[in-house]
C-alpha cells in the first residue's frame, strides 16, 4: 500500500534514533554512556505519585474535558499568575498529552496550506515536522554562534512575509540552552505586533536555569503581547513527568477553543490519572523541582570546562536546560572525519559514547549532549571523548 504523502518525508526524531542505537549496542553487552536523552535521570517526587494513585483507587478512571480535568486548569491558572503575573481565564487553557502534543494540535489549529513558520535555527528535532504535518512551511533562520544563537530583529524583519502565520521561540533553549533576556524578547515582540505575527512561545525548560539567568515569559511583557502569544509549558521537564504526557497551551480564547475541538476527536483527554498527578505538582511543594535544578547546575560547571578542554571543541556554556551544543567541526576535521554525522557513529562505535548530531537542530557542525545523567557517568564520557579526539590526532 502507498502511504499517504504527508508521512512520506517525515523523519524519526533524531534523538531517539540515536538512543535505540546505543540500547542495541547495550543489549550487547557494550559498556555505552548515553547523553541522548532528552529527559531528567530522577524519579518523579513521590508526594506527585501518590496523588495519582490515590485519584485511581477513589474512581477517577473515566473521562475528563477534552481541555482538561478544571481543578488542573485552575491550578495552571494560578502557576501563570504567580510565576508570571499572567491572567488567564480557564477557556484561555487546553491541558494536552505532553508540550508535544500541545503543539502538534495548535499548528494543526492555525496552520493553512503554504503558511509560513519562522523557526529559529538551531530548533528542536519536532517544530519543523509539525509545522509540515499541519501544511505549513518552516522558514529557518540561522542563529549565529557569536550571538549565542539568538535570533535579531534584522533577521526577523527579513524573513517575514504575507505569508507569514507565526514564529517559534524556545526559551531556555533545547538544544543550546540559551535564554532570551527581557529586552531581547521586547524586540521580538515588537517586530511580531508589527506584523501581526503569532508567538509560539515554548517554555518547557522554564524552571531549569543556573548563574545568575533568569526567565521572562514574553507573553508577560504587555497586555498586547500576551494575546499575540501562545504559551506552552507542561511538567515533564520541571516535575521529571515526562512519561505522564502532560503539557499545556495558554493563549486567544478562540485558539483555545479550536485546539480543544480537536482534540476532542483525537486524545479525547489527556489521561485522567496524569492530570491529577499534575494537579500534585502545581498544587504541591516546590522543594524538589529546586533539588533537581541545582543537581543539573553542579554537573553542567564541572563537565562544561572539562569539554571545552578538547581540542577542536567549542561551546557557549548555557544557562538553561540540561544540553550542551558544542561546535565539533575541527575535531571531526582532524580526526579525519568529512562530517560531523560521521564523527558520531564513530564516537559510539568506537568510545562507547552516544550523542546527537547537530543535523536533527538543523546545525551540521554541532552534537547535542545531554547531562540529565550521573556526574560519573558524565565525566567519564568526556573522558571518553578527550581520549577518541586526541587518539585521533
Ligand atoms: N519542547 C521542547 C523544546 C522539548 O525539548 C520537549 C521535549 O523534549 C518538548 C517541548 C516536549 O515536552 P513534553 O514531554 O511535554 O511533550
Amino acid at each position: 500500500m502507498k502511504l499517504a504523502s504527508r508521512v512520506q518525508t517525515l523523519t524519526p526524531s533524531s534523538t531517539l534514533a540515536i538512543t535505540a542505537k546505543a540500547k542495541e549496542l547495550k543489549a550487547q553487552g557494550h559498556d555505552v554512556i548515553g547523553l541522548g536523552a532528552g529527559e531528567p535521570d530522577f524519579n518523579t517526587p513521590q508526594h506527585i505519585i501518590e496523588a495519582a494513585t490515590l485519584s485511581m483507587n477513589e474512581g477517577h478512571t473515566k473521562y475528563t474535558p477534552s481541555a482538561g480535568l478544571p481543578k488542573l486548569k485552575e491550578e495552571i491558572v494560578g502557576k501563570l499568575k504567580r510565576d508570571h503575573r499572567l491572567s488567564y481565564k480557564a477557556s484561555e487553557i487546553i491541558v494536552a498529552s505532553g508540550a508535544k502534543h500541545a503543539l502538534y494540535t495548535l499548528f494543526q489549529a492555525i496552520l493553512d496550506e503554504g503558511d509560513e513558520v519562522i523557526v529559529p535555527i538551531p530548533y528542536w528535532v519536532s517544530y519543523p515536522e509539525q509545522v509540515k504535518l499541519a501544511g505549513g512551511i518552516p522558514v529557518y533562520v540561522e542563529g549565529k554562534e557569536e550571538n549565542d544563537f539568538k535570533l535579531t530583529r534584522e533577521q526577523l524583519e527579513e524573513s517575514i512575509t504575507a505569508k507569514t502565520k507565526a514564529l517559534i521561540i524556545n526559551s531556555p533553549s533545547n538544544p543550546t540552552g540559551m535564554i532570551y533576556s527581557k529586552e531581547e524578547l521586547q524586540v521580538i515582540g515588537e517586530v511580531c505586533l508589527e506584523n501581526d505575527v503569532l508567538i509560539v512561545s515554548d517554555e518547557i525548560y522554564e524552571k531549569l536555569i543556573y548563574g545568575n539567568a533568569s526567565h521572562t515569559s514574553i507573553a508577560e511583557l504587555s497586555p498586547e503581547l500576551k494575546e499575540q502569544t501562545i504559551l506552552i509549558n507542561g511538567v515533564s521537564k520541571s516535575y521529571s513527568m515526562t512519561g505522564w504526557r502532560i503539557g499545556y497551551a495558554a493563549g486567544n480564547e478562540a485558539i483555545i477553543k479550536a485546539m480543544t475541538n480537536l482534540a476532542s476527536h483525537s486524545t479525547s483527554n489527556p489521561t485522567t490519572t496524569a492530570q491529577y498527578g499534575a494537579i500534585a505538582a502545581y498544587a504541591g511543594p516546590q522543594d524538589k523541582v529546586e533539588e533537581m535544578r541545582s543537581s543539573f547546575e553542579e554537573r553542567l560547571n564541572i563537565i562544561y570546562d572539562k569539554l571545552v578542554a578538547i581540542p577542536g571543541i567549542s561551546c557557549i556554556k548555557p544557562h538553561g536546560a540540561f544540553y550542551l551544543f558544542p561546535n565539533v567541526k575541527r575535531a571531526a576535521e582532524q580526526a579525519g572525519y568529512s562530517s560531523v554525522e560521521e564523527f558520531v557513529t564513530a564516537l559510539l562505535e568506537e568510545a562507547l559514547v552516544a550523542v546527537v548530531p547537530g543535523s536533527g537542530f538543523g546545525a551540521d557542525d554541532y552534537i547535542r549532549l545531554s547531562y540529565a545523567t550521573s556526574l560519573d557517568q558524565l565525566e567519564e564520557a568526556v573522558e571518553r571523548i578527550h581520549k577518541f579526539v586526541k587518539g585521533k590526532m
